[in-house]
């Protein structure tokens, strides 16, 4: 008996996670059909990167936007991946999980901003959100099969491009200088945002929502390598791992072939890059970041929301030269503290709370 093949749709095709995700697919042992490719800026490369007759070609401008939120409702799909970078990629995990499709998740912003709306929201329509980001990933296939309860998660990071700049320079490291990554090579939101491991913040909140567990049983840790993808310890006192050489293809594989795991081209081990493998606390004033991550656990509703907003701003003004480096975090932190509102209920309370933030750091920068 022949299988029918995988329908899937892909968005943010054209980002650093899209493009792989189409490479895996190209390689992979099972059949797929891709029903459409979703693009924001360079809607004009989706034709040379997907050659499928069956695929639909769609961009961000406002018509198409609905049709893309229609056509996810139908849930006439397997699985979607959902790879744009920001808070533009919400309404879209929405619509998948409204739908009761499965949602390989990339754009971890979805859940910084409304994990406390899309996790009981999955629940209810038995989609399962699978992790495309590294370190879930790891936790995820660490957790696979195991029914006992979690003592502590372990979230690795590499320390970004920063990491070995005297504290005293770093207030003013320069975009170019924030933007090598030394590990992964990845869109310029998330390069900065390793950078400033305001990445990992948004990982807290990330794990949080994905495995239940509070703030205090999640604990970063600096690994210069980026081998070991995370790490989870139970409650006998065992701690299970997941490595692999820093590549995306590997959570990409994992996820879009999950519940199983297919034959892959990836090699995951590595004598050479295995032989030295470090652990260590990062340093609280080099990465003032990771403490909003539980500040804004701690004050729930819209906060991930404004957290998450105020760094795309605060990134955004970083490029263009406009701040500081140290300047981030502070702008994030600010947000934080004025822009929160009480109650957070729908995804539409996320989105009002998203601008206001927005609005808030405008406001600030303009007085910069
Ligand atoms: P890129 O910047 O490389 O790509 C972003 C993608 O999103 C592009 O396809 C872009 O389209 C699309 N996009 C941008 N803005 C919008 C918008 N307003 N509406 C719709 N689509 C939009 O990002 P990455 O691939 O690096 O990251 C994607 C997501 O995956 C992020 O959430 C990131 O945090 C997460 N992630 C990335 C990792 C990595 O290794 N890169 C690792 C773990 C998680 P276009 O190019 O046409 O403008
Ligand atoms: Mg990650």
């Amino acid at each position: 008996m022949t299988s029918s093949p995988r329908r899937i749709i892909i968005l943010g095709a054209t980002g650093t996670v899209g493009v792989r995700a189409l490479q895996i697919i190209e390689e992979s042992p099972v059949e797929w059909q891709i029903c459409a490719v979703s693009a924001h800026s360079q809607g004009q490369q989706l034709g040379s990167l997907v050659s499928s007759s069956t695929a639909q070609y769609l961009t961000s401008s406002s018509s198409e936007h609905q049709s893309l939120i229609e056509l996810l409702r139908t849930g006439d799909y397997d699985i979607c991946l959902n790879a744009i970078v920001g808070a533009a990629g919400l309404p879209f995990s929405e619509a998948v999980l409204s739908a009761g499709c499965d949602l390989a998740l990339a754009n971890k912003e979805s859940l910084v901003m409304a994990g406390a709306i899309l996790m009981p929201l999955a629940a209810k329509n038995s989609a399962t959100i699978v992790p495309v980001d590294s370190e879930h990933s790891a936790i995820f296939q660490c957790l696979n099969g195991e029914d006992a309860p979690i003592k502590q998660l372990f979230l690795t990071a590499s320390g970004g491009a920063l990491r070995d700049m005297p504290l005293d320079e770093l207030a003013s490291a320069t975009p170019e200088q924030a933007l090598a990554h030394p590990n992964w090579s990845m869109g310029p939101r998330i390069t900065i945002d390793s950078a400033t491991m305001m990445n990992k913040a948004f990982e807290i909140i990330e794990a949080h929502w994905l495995f239940g567990v509070d703030a205090a049983q999640i604990t970063v840790l600096l690994h210069r390598q980026s081998v070991i993808h995370s790490m989870v310890e139970f409650i006998d006192g065992s701690v299970i791992a997941q490595l692999g050489p820093p590549d995306m293809g590997f959570p990409l594989h994992y996820a879009l072939h999950y519940p199983t795991r297919q034959k892959s081209t990836l090699n995951g081990f590595d004598a050479g890059l295995f032989s030295e493998l470090s652990l260590r606390q990062p340093e609280d004033a080099r990465f003032p970041a990771l403490a909003l991550a539980h500040q804004a656990i701690e004050a729930g509703g819209d906060a991930g929301a404004v957290l998450n907003a105020a760094d795309e701003i605060a990134v955004e003004a970083f490029l263009a030269g406009d701040i500081s480096f140290a300047d981030i975090a502070m702008l994030c932190e600010g947000a934080l503290h004025n822009c929160c509102a009480d109650s957070c209920d729908t995804i539409d309370d996320v989105l009002a709370a998203d601008q206001r933030s927005r609005e808030y750091c405008k406001k600030q920068l303009s007085f910069a």
